[in-house]
């Protein structure tokens, strides 16, 4: 009793007298747009830029700033698109003096080998993830729980590998964890095949900042520790001449990554929050038979990765909706 079409773009929510009536989508070839209707409820599950991108061109959203892409105003939720949470992350490298990270052990017809190796005998390095360790740490000591992730991967990693660097070497990664900076997502037009506008205004705290400057700095101390001797060389990035507050700041805005965990831009409210844009049951306040089930719900980013948190919303969602009795929280637990 399902049918799932593919291929397809939904181009907006079908909203009549205040309740979803279904949804819209086109051809993303052909462009030909059809509409297929709700017989109880539309779930909304496009993620954290896009979610907020098909309620606005919806019309559901900030009235100014739909008018101001050219969307009629159907339902004024200022909050929709707001709130958007990421994390963000540096990556810190030195070379290795040894003949033993990834490069080498890939290097040339090497990688033939590793492939074969792994196929015929599920063994070598063809087995390894090479991010094997990781750690979670406070950036400061008053700190009640970690705000910073640390992986170490044996390569030489930068720009999401797309820099290539024939060396051996090693990286950390350092991610912080709980960032006070809060972006949006809007509209670059009324038209669902542009993309969303998405100002993510990472750094734009100084909690932030300090945060991963203090990263690179435990880092840089971790690198250093004597058992590390044998296999580490020279700081290759940022490099040792990067030590001030300033350039550090400077190297981490040039050098900064997303790790791809956009959240918060749909967040979950109580009553009487004006930026709440769904309630404790992921319905959209104000209007009738609309859900949005994904990860913009989330009203502060976790402390880790959110595909986990992501999938346990989803399983939440499912027995809401089934109405199986899993306790949802209340609106004051929320405000709590
Ligand atoms: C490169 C990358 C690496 C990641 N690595 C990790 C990791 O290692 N660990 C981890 O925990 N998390 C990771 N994440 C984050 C994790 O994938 C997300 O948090 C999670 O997928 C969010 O789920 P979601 O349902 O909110 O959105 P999504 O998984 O993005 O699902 C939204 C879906 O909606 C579809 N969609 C969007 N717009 C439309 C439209 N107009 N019409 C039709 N369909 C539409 C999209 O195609 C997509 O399938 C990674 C993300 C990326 C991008």
């Amino acid at each position: 009793n399902l049918t799932c079409v593919t291929g397809a773009r939904t181009t907006r929510i079908l909203v009549e007298d205040g309740v979803a009536t279904g949804v819209e989508y086109a051809d993303e070839k052909t462009r030909v747009r059809t509409q297929a209707k709700a017989i109880r409820e539309v779930l909304l599950c496009a993620g954290a830029v896009q979610s907020p991108q098909i309620l606005q061109l919806s019309g559901i959203g900030d009235p100014a700033a739909l008018t101001a892409a050219g969307i009629e105003t159907v339902h004024a939720l200022p909050g929709v698109g707001q709130n958007l949470q990421d994390h963000l992350d540096v990556t810190l490298s030195w070379a290795c003096p040894q003949p033993i990270t990834i490069y080498s052990q890939r290097k040339g017809l090497k990688t033939l080998l590793v492939g074969i190796n792994y196929l015929l005998f599920k063994k070598g390095i063809g087995r390894r993830q090479f991010l094997e360790s990781g750690a979670f740490l406070k950036s400061r000591p008053d700190l009640d729980r970690p705000d910073l992730q640390v992986h170490c991967v044996l390569a030489v990693m930068q720009n999401h590998g797309k820099t290539v660097v024939n060396r051996d070497g090693f990286t950390f990664h350092v991610c912080q964890l709980r960032p006070e900076s809060r972006g949006r997502v809007g509209l670059r037009s009324a038209d669902p095949f542009d993309d969303p506008a998405i100002f993510a205004n990472y750094l734009s705290a100084e909690e932030d900042r300090r945060a991963l400057r203090e990263g690179v700095r435990m880092m840089r101390e971790v690198a250093r520790q004597p058992a590390l001797d044998p296999y580490r060389s020279e700081e290759l990035f940022p490099g040792e001449n990067v030590e001030s507050d300033e350039a550090i700041d400077a190297w981490i805005r040039s050098a900064a990554e997303t790790i791809y965990h956009p959240v918060g831009t749909c967040r979950m409210g109580a009553d009487g929050d004006p930026m709440a844009v769904v309630d404790a049951q992921l319905r959209v306040r104000g209007l009738k038979g609309l859900r949005v089930i994904d990860a913009s719900v989330m009203p502060t980013l976790v402390g880790g990765n959110t595909n986990a948190p992501t999938i346990m919303i989803a399983e939440k969602a499912a027995d809401m909706i089934r109405g199986l009795p899993a306790p949802a929280p209340d609106d004051a637990e929320i405000a709590a």
